[in-house]
């Protein structure tokens, strides 16, 4: 039996690179995303031209109907869950705190936090030894926003990877009893197309200088963070981080 691994936000980027790297190393996969089922698909034939098993959903996780659909999805065409990369994450146009809505509030929260908690809570519903499963492994993707702040670019995205920091040493103690590991990654300036979503596609560019190891990171070398915290190699970390940010 292949263990079973949902990667929200699975269509591109850290997701993306996550969702390959895992299916190549015999998880059956499935990968969820919003609204660009193009990109998703293609993921999904790109895993199955490689001999892997995937599948795609579109579900958004600030919504508690889709997240409840998404798993049930899982639990219908796949089995029952092993392992959860919380990874859907947005991040909206630079400002300062000065300028900040409610509304955009909100849309950052309930996507980041609110999205990756009720994934956490339907992956340990399904995981925990204390209702009848057999345990696993959650990995939450934070940023090194939570600890750098992110200011005049998006303080709002950096407060919801604080949230989610908490949330992976919180979660991590309620469950350890119960066979799950929560850890989490700190990726710092990757190249995907997030940055576009700040209003600066070539963002990773103007800010390698200040990275000490003078470059931007692959989305790959995030998913091989990922997929360590996820392996049995992990089977005694809980409730830690890996920062993946060449040094920042
Ligand atoms: P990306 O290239 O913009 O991809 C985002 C993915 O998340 C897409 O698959 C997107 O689906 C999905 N998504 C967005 N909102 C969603 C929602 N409400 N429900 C379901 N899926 C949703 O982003 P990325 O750079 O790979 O980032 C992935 C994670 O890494 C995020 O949590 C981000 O905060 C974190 N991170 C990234 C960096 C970086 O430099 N790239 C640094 C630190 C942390 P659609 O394609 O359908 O929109």
């Amino acid at each position: 039996m292949k263990p079973i691994l949902l990667v929200t936000g699975g269509s591109r980027g850290i997701g993306a690179a996550t969702a390959r790297l895992a299916a190549a190393r015999g998880y059956a996969v499935c990968l969820s995303y919003r609204s660009q089922a193009d990109a998703a698909n293609a993921v999904v034939a790109d895993i199955e031209r490689a001999g892997g098993e995937a599948i795609a959903v579109p579900a958004d996780v600030a919504g508690e109907a889709d997240v409840l659909r998404l798993f049930e999805t899982v639990d219908a065409r796949l089995g029952r869950l092993s392992a959860l990369v919380n990874n859907a994450g947005i991040l909206e146009q630079h400002t300062t705190v000065l300028n900040i809505d409610a509304a955009r509030l909100q849309r950052v929260l309930a996507t980041n936090v609110i999205g990756s908690f009720l994934c956490a809570r339907e992956a340990v519903r399904r995981m925990s030894t204390a209702h009848g499963g057999s345990g696993g492994a959650i990995v939450n993707v934070s940023s090194m926003a939570a600890k750098l702040g992110s200011p005049g670019e998006y303080v709002d995205y950096a407060a919801s990877k604080g949230a989610i920091d908490a949330m992976t040493i919180g979660l991590a103690k309620e469950v350890a009893a119960e066979g799950i590991r929560v850890n989490a990654v700190r990726p710092g300036v990757i190249y995907t197309d997030i940055h576009a979503s700040g209003g600066e596609p070539g963002r990773v560019d103007r800010v390698k200088g200040s990275v000490p190891m003078r470059r931007g990171g692959t989305a790959e070398e995030v998913a091989l963070a990922i997929l360590w915290l996820l392996s049995d190699e992990a089977s005694y970390s809980t409730g830690t981080f890996i920062d993946v940010s060449g040094g920042r």
